[in-house]
Parts: C-alpha cells; structure tokens; sequence
C-alpha cells in the first residue's frame, strides 16, 4: 500500500476517534453539578496522598501483608526490571499488556522472550498511550478478540489505576475481559504501579475514577473498575494465588522534594491535557504530552530530558482541563528556570543562544539580508518548531533601515 495514503487513512481514523471521544466527554461531563468544585477536591485528594506518602506506604503494606500479599520496591527502573523478570520467572507463559511503566523500565524497548503482551495487535503504546488511551477503539481493522486460558503456572503483569492505603486493595481498569481472565486464572500476579499512585481511601479513589472516568474514556459510567488485593483469604488459610505489587520509584521522591512540581505527581494519568495542547494540535500527537515533558527531566534526567520543557507553548490550554487542577503551565516555566540554573540546555542551544546574542549587539549584523537571517533561524530551531508550522518569516528591512528610510537619519 502507498505509504502516504495509508497515512490519510491512518488521520482519519485518528480524527474519527477524537471526534467521538470528544462528544461522550462532553456528554459524561453533564453529570457534575459543580465540576470545578470536585476538580479542587481531587487536588486536594492527591495533596494529601503525598504529603504523607511514608505513613500511607506502610499502612498499604500492612493491610497488603495481611491479605497474603507480598510488596517489592524498586527504587530506579534498573531495579524495577531486574525485579519484574525475576518474579515473572514461572514455568508458564508471562502475561501483560503495552504500558508507560513498562516503557520506563526498558521492557518495551526489549522485550523478554515469553512474554504475551495482549495489545499486541493493537497500536503501540508510544504511538497513541494518554492520546487515545481508550485502546480497545484503536483495533487495527481486521483483528479479532482473542481468548486466553491462563493456568496456574502463568503470571499475569498487571498495571492498576491506584493503590489504597486504608486497607491495602488495588483498583484496575477492567475494559477488557481479557485482563479478568489472568486475574481468575493465573496462579500468580504482579501489579506493577508507580510510587504516586497512591490513594488514603476507598472515597478518593471513588472521586478519582469518577473523573478518569470522564476525562480518559469520556464515559460517565465508572462501574468498570476491579479492587482487589492479596488472596483475601483468611490468615490460616494458604493462599493457592500468589499476589505480589511492585512499586517503582526511579527519581519519584526526588521529585516529591521540589515544589512546586511535585504537583506533577497527582497526575491521575487521564490524557486530557495531551489531547488538549496546542503542542498536541500541531504535530497531531507525535511528540511527547506535557506532563510527561515536565516530569522526564525528574525521571530520566536534566542532562537529557531539560530541553522538552521548552517545546511547549506556554497557552495555559492544558492546565483548563486537567481534572485535578495541576497548573501545567507553571511546571513548565518551572522547568525551564530550573535547566537554566542548571546549566543543562544542550550544546546547540548554548551555541543558538551566543550566536544570537552576538548577531544582536551588532548592527552590522542586525543590518544583514533577511535571506540569511532566515535560513540560520530555521536551520536552529527547526526540530523544536517542528514540521507541521510554517516558520516566521523576518521582513527584508531591518526596523533601523526603515527607521533612516521613512525619518531620516536626522531623527535617529
Ligand atoms: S496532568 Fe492532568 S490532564 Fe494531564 S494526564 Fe495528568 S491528570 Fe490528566
């Protein structure tokens, strides 16, 4: 097939996707009488959730320990895989399905053999996770449901939404039965979540699927929600189900430690602010969603991930409409004040910069045909402008040559 009309199927599938989802959004959303007053509550939710993340942990893995669970803790992603492929070691086949936490260990990049990802025939999670998270819409055309029989000597890896401190449960999406088929049939399961996911009670976690609910699948309805925790049997008894929750920091409490971005960890993972950027607009989700560019320095690094938090335009677009009132805008300025105190915008940016101020403080320079001006700014900045935008164009008249030519010199 030509590639290119396969990329206007491809687009129009896309827009046919965010149009529907854009309706049952706006639909669900019906529902609240006073959405921002719940949006402040969510805040507030996570706030505290976090602020006393210590306490919370321990009472999660108490009552986690006492339902026969068993909790790992990874603090980097090396140590998270290390972790995950040592436990999934069983004599069945592993299996799971395509998720960001899995991409932050590297388990998506590579693989391990044996593994059975259940999306596998859908698109890939980099391509369209937090954009169309919905992903049972996405089906490539042609792809049938399939129907697993785990067994006792499978594991399944799977990705809840939250963990609840007060009485050590998980809460998973359950929008596909395949996901309740590993949690009936597999002998052993691993939840693998992210330091942050954490909720103090069976009420919040209520209020934030509420409104995942909307925001992510744009459905009012939030029924489809599973919670469980370890064998829930009683203590004497030996469980036949081996339960184990991993749970991953990789550079979480760092980020926990500076305010204000900490902020960037009530995320409730909804999408909306990827779907609603301008960034997002432009480049028709090709690139990275916002929250993801705030926390990537934190996570990955400031050496490597700094410059993300400049390709964002700062519109305020996104921080509308996160359902937990994280004021993206502000994180982004903040990350950007932050990779300038620390001296880690990348060479070219360095060398952008000089070069820039060198041109500016010469009037010669300054003076010079607009044909130059142009190819040298469009060669600097044409990755982070991206291909989608034409541009701007600098006028052949510099404003000091229009200045002498309309005034006179006299007037200078
Ligand atoms: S930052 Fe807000 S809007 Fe964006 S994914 Fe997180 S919760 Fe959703």
């Amino acid at each position: 097939m030509d590639p290119s009309s396969s990329a206007k199927h491809q687009g129009m599938e896309d827009s046919g996707v965010i149009e529907s989802y854009k309706k049952s959004f706006s639909d669900s959303r019906r529902q609240y009488a006073n959405e921002q007053l719940l949006k402040q509550r969510a805040f507030y939710a996570r706030n505290k959730a976090l602020e006393h993340l210590d306490k919370y942990l321990l009472d999660f893995e108490g009552h986690l320990n006492k339902n026969q669970g068993k909790i790992l803790w990874a603090p980097t992603a090396e140590a998270g895989r290390q972790e995950l492929l040592a436990s999934a070691r069983v004599s069945g086949k592993v299996i799971t399905h395509q998720h960001r936490l899995l991409e932050e260990m590297g388990l998506l990049a590579d693989k391990p053999a044996g593994w059975d990802f259940l999306d596998k025939d859908y698109y890939t999670y980099s391509e369209k996770n937090e954009v169309f998270p919905d992903w049972r819409k996405s089906r490539k055309p042609g792809t049938e449901a399939r129907s697993l029989l785990p067994g006792e000597e499978d594991c399944a890896v799977l990705f809840p939404e939250f963990y609840i401190s007060e009485n050590g449960f998980v809460v998973l999406a359950a929008n596909d039965p395949l996901i309740q088929q590993c949690l009936a049939g597999c002998g052993k399961v691993i939840f693998v979540l992210g330091l942050e996911q954490l909720c103090i009670s069976m009420a919040d976690s209520e209020l934030l699927l509420s409104l995942q609910s909307v925001y992510k699948y744009g459905i009012a309805d939030h029924s489809q929600y599973i919670y469980t925790s370890g064998s829930l049997l009683t203590r004497e008894q030996r469980s036949s189900k081996e339960i184990q929750v991993l749970i991953l920091d990789n550079g979480r409490t760092d980020l926990l430690a500076e305010i204000p971005q900490r902020q960037a960890l009530y995320c409730i993972h909804c999408g909306a602010c990827t779907q609603n950027s301008n960034r997002f607009s432009l480049d028709k989700g090709k690139f990275t969603g916002v929250i993801n560019a705030i926390k990537a320095p934190w996570l990955g690094g400031f050496g490597k991930y700094s410059g993300l938090g400049f390709e964002f335009p700062l519109s305020g677009r996104a921080s509308l409409r996160c359902p937990v009132n994280i004021n993206l805008k502000n994180l982004v300025l903040e990350n950007r004040r932050q990779a300038i105190e620390r001296k880690s915008p990348s060479r070219s940016d360095h060398l952008a910069w000089m070069t820039w101020k060198t041109a500016m403080m010469n009037r010669r320079w300054l003076n010079k045909g607009a044909g130059m001006k142009n190819f040298t700014l469009k060669s600097f900045f044409r990755k982070q402008w991206g291909e989608s935008r034409e541009f701007p164009k600098i006028r052949d008249r510099s404003f000091n040559e229009w200045w002498i030519q309309t005034r006179g010199k006299n007037e200078i």
